[in-house]
């Protein structure tokens, strides 16, 4: 088959489609042909390397796919049908797995970070991992959602209990993950404020749901103003994967019984946390990371029905994977890039 391969870590060219065996499809797994697979940075960090992570390499990256299903055992869907994959890889028996925590499992892993990923013609995976595609939805917006919308859900809907009528602020309103996010506060009913990184970025954000966005690089004091915004009460929920520029403002803007939800930290991971305020307030600090195949599925009746909508920016041929990947570094997209097969 034809798949995308990281051989060493670096710049564009560490990234190249070879000719490489076909995976074999083992007991208790689907072997599934990828017709889109979208990229995440994830993928950037696969190619380039991240400080303190080993990637196994050779590795094919790609954990945002579609397909459809090649062959598959006593457990898997029939072969032809039309199939999105969860990205997350659980051990299956474990309490965690057992208790539908599959996220917590020790033995945890992502596709195309902890093993082969889809930017190939052909991938197995374990039949727990493959789920029908919402027919709404074409194989490039199928292979659009998972990452991005599960880890905004298990963030807003799990860890921060977001209810109707709370007011959510969403940072990085520019990303795929604020993106779902802004969607799904908006699905629950929520007054959504966003901060983004440019004027078009903002009024994207306000196209999308946001009552409000502001430009965090001309407004240095968006907490206040939000503040001001929300008649001096702040507000319940701030959703964050900025980090450390944005970590003091967002707390003073919590109000009492708020939580702050944090999946990343792009400006620096390292802050400070006034004890006396988090107790005082009454407030949470929360973390987390993807979600579970439970969520997934959720989200997936959602996409089906309308109520949430995944974004393709623009799609590549596997060919052009250099190219898709440029793209996603120029972060001048708005919705996902894909590449198709
Ligand atoms: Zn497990």
């Amino acid at each position: 088959m034809r798949a995308a391969i990281i051989r060493q870590h670096g710049g564009l060219d560490a990234i190249a489609v070879e000719e490489v065996p076909d995976p074999v499809r083992r007991p208790g797994e689907t072997l599934v042909r990828v017709r889109a697979v979208a990229l995440n940075h994830m993928d950037l960090w696969a190619r380039k390397g991240l400080p303190g992570f080993q990637f196994p390499l050779p590795l094919i990256p790609g954990c945002d796919i579609a397909g459809v299903v090649q062959e598959s055992g006593d457990g898997g869907l029939e072969p032809g049908t039309d199939v999105f994959l969860s990205p997350g890889v659980s051990c299956g028996v474990c309490i965690d797995c057992s208790s539908g925590r599959d996220n917590l499992c020790s033995r945890y892993g992502i596709l195309g970070e902890t093993q082969n990923g889809g930017c190939a013609e052909l991938i197995a995976v374990p039949d727990r991992n493959v789920h029908r595609k919402p027919p709404r939805l074409d194989f490039p917006a199928a292979a659009a959602f998972p990452l991005t919308f599960l880890t905004a859900w298990h963030m807003l809907v799990t860890r921060a209990r977001i209810a109707p009528g709370q007011t959510v602020l969403i940072h990085a309103a520019g990303s795929g993950v604020s993106s779902a996010a802004i969607q799904i506060a908006t699905l629950y009913g929520a007054r959504v404020f966003a901060t983004a990184g440019s004027p078009e970025k903002c009024a994207r954000a306000e196209a999308m749901g946001a009552t409000k966005a502001i430009d965090y690089t001309k407004e240095p004091d968006w907490s206040r103003r939000f503040f001001e915004l929300t008649e001096k009460r702040g507000v319940d929920i701030v959703f964050d994967h900025v980090g450390k520029a944005v970590f003091e403002g967002s707390l003073r803007l919590l109000r009492t019984g708020g939580t702050f939800v944090t999946c990343g930290a792009t400006s620096g991971s390292d802050v400070t946390l006034p004890l006396r305020r988090l107790f005082f307030k009454n407030l949470s600090v929360v973390g987390s990371t993807m979600g579970t195949r439970g969520e997934l599925l959720q989200i997936a009746e959602h996409l089906q029905a309308g109520r949430l909508e995944p974004m393709v920016d623009r799609t590549f041929p596997l060919s052009d994977i250099s190219a898709a990947h440029a793209a996603l570094e120029s972060r001048e997209t708005f919705g996902k890039i894909v590449v198709t097969l």
